[in-house]
């Protein structure tokens, strides 16, 4: 048993939706559909719900939506013009963007979560008014009547752990259960949406409240690559990875997934794979729990820039008790979050990412740790990347590190900074942001072809 989720760009237009048809109708066995809003339907298009956000703007602002809704309403409608659908799909859909012209948006905190709503919303109605025209047994669900429960956080929501069981009731359903992705219903009947990017969440979390075999995730790329095409010239693919990688390429800037979008699966032990709605016979990229394949010690070269590292230096620093958890408490106190903390004898790295700080804070913050802690030497360094090899095969082999540090060492890249934690899932580089590329090419041509 699968559940499959389709992004966007594989339900942008009529020729989209027929190779997502073809997919559906292939295998009997995706029983669970997850659907996102309209994509683009060319490269200056834009997608449905970026339209809902600037029809919610212009709604705040006591502006007409007439052309917004029409705008919206032609992506649908284009969708649907090669199926001999039920003519009343589309008329409901119609109806629903005229409804946004009176819906209430004083004291209502979740205006914002219901507008958005309406793009998977229609699009799980569309989908399943097309696959039924094409002989699918499918019907669309409400994720209310499903038991999509969701916590009361506007554009922000979680999953309630309630909704799992309630889900699962659905899990022997005759039908091919369509359901739009990225909101649910809150304890009160309040839609509240997950976080941009969240119908990857509700695939995950159908895939798991149903305990599929599999979970597929349709999108218009053959899976992922071991590095950034736009660094590595066709990059080598990966077919398989754990979790636990794929984690760490995500933080490393591999933007494949939504952050949160793979716990549940995770939790749950179902594997995911990524796949191509437009190559659907390619096998694409597995995520699992055990990586079969431990031969290839490195799955990845990540990357992310913007950081910043202060620095500070205290002679018999680990004789002091409780030296750590001061400096963390400052940190704390301007309410930053730091993201990595190798530290030396008498020495501690803080990595943050820069986007916090400014002039006046960091000013402050200096002058902070220099008070309490007194330490012999304090600086704060910018423009820092961190360049990530990524693998769990690292643990088995001996020498990814010095040879990721020759690598950079031939081409003279000055590394500020080295942390690997003892899981060895990965190891991290912060090197000066101008050498990133330079970086991520040898360690790619390092481990790779
Ligand atoms: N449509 C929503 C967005 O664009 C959610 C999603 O597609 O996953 O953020």
């Amino acid at each position: 048993m699968k559940a499959a989720k389709f992004g966007g760009s594989s339900l942008a237009n009529a020729t989209q939706l027929k190779k997502v048809a073809e997919i559906i109708k292939t295998d009997p066995t995706r029983r669970f559909i997850v659907v996102s809003a309209p994509g683009k339907r060319f490269a200056t298009d834009k997608k449905v719900t970026d339209l809902l956000v600037e029809l919610y703007q212009k709604r705040i602002k006591n502006e007409a939506i007439d052309e917004l809704i029409e705008d919206i309403f032609a992506h649908y409608k284009e969708i649907g013009k090669d199926f001999q659908m039920d003519a009343s799909v589309l008329k409901q859909i119609y109806q629903s963007l005229v409804d946004l012209k009176e819906l209430t948006m004083e004291k209502n905190p979740h205006f914002f979560d219901e507008v958005l709503s309406k793009g998977e919303n229609n699009n799980a109605k569309l989908v399943a008014g097309v696959l039924q025209s094409e002989d699918v047994n499918a019907r669309y669900i409400d994720p209310q009547e499903l038991g999509v429960m969701v916590t009361n956080e506007p554009l922000n929501a979680r999953i309630l752990m309630m909704s799992y069981k309630l889900i699962h009731r659905w899990r022997d359903s005759t039908e091919v259960l369509v359901i739009p992705g990225f909101f649910g219903y809150t304890e009160k009947g309040e839609i509240c949406t997950f976080s941009r990017g969240g119908s990857d969440i509700t695939g995950a979390i159908i895939a798991a409240a149903m305990n599929v075999d599999l979970y597929e995730n349709f999108t218009d790329v053959d899976g992922i690559s071991a590095a950034h095409p736009g660094y590595i010239h066709h990059p080598e693919p990966i077919r398989e990875i754990t979790y636990r990688e794929m984690r760490e390429l995500s933080y490393g800037g591999f933007s494949v997934f939504h952050d949160e979008a793979l716990m549940p699966s995770y939790r749950a032990k179902i594997p995911v794979v990524i796949k191509n709605t437009n190559n659907p016979e390619h096998p694409g990229t597995l995520i699992t729990n055990e990586r079969e394949n431990k031969e290839q010690p490195v799955v990845g070269i990540a990357s992310d820039d913007g950081f910043s590292m202060i620095y500070l230096n205290k002679y018999l620093m680990n004789r002091e008790v409780g030296f750590t958890l001061r400096v963390l408490e400052i940190f704390k106190d301007f309410g930053l979050n730091y993201e990595h903390m190798p530290s030396g004898i008498d020495d501690i790295s803080i990595i943050l990412r820069a986007n916090q700080l400014n002039p006046q804070l960091e000013e402050d913050l200096l002058q902070k740790i220099a008070y309490v802690i007194d330490p012999d030497e304090l600086h704060i360094i910018h423009n820092l990347s961190m360049v990530m090899v990524v693998g769990e095969g690292m643990k088995q082999r001996v020498g990814s590190m010095a040879e990721s540090t020759a690598a950079l060492a031939r081409k003279k890249i000055n590394i500020e900074m080295i942390s690997q934690g003892a899981s060895e899932v990965s190891i991290t580089f912060g090197i000066h942001q101008e050498r990133e590329q330079d970086a991520i090419r040898t360690l790619y041509y390092t481990f790779f072809e």
